[in-house]
């Protein structure tokens, strides 16, 4: 038999299937991998030196770019993070101490009804002496 029409026939068994991340038929059927994206990796299956339509289609850029796409604007505003905001506008440090959750606003009022307490009994003791 030779490779040709004659050896067609017999081919039936195929060792790549459809991908479930990917979408193409490159799923290893025993090697359990896919041999365009690398599922079950965690990471895509990539390498130096695709070529130019390649990276056209993988490339950066070619996806959600969840990271890159802020980083011009993280860029023209300095990188700067919440805490570095508050500490350069000590107006705005005081407006969101006074965001206060439900739970932090409850624990104040028991604090201050144990003050108001405590101020009463050294009253009543020193009229009691
Ligand atoms: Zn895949």
């Amino acid at each position: 038999m030779t490779k040709g029409t004659t050896s067609q026939g017999p081919r039936h068994l195929k060792a790549h299937t459809f991908c479930r991340r990917c979408g193409r038929r490159a799923f290893h059927r025993q090697k359990k991998e896919c041999g365009a994206c690398g599922f079950p990796r965690t990471t895509m299956r990539r390498y130096d030196g695709v070529n130019r339509k390649v990276r056209g289609r993988k490339g950066q850029g070619t996806g959600r770019m969840k990271y890159l796409k802020d980083v011009p604007r993280k860029f023209r505003n300095g990188f700067r993070c919440e805490n570095v905001y508050l500490k350069a506008l000590p107006e705005k440090k005081e407006k969101e101490k006074e965001k206060l959750t439900f739970r932090e606003r409850l624990l104040e009022h028991e604090k201050k009804l144990e003050n108001e307490k405590d101020k009463e009994k050294p009253k009543n003791n020193r009229i009691k002496r």
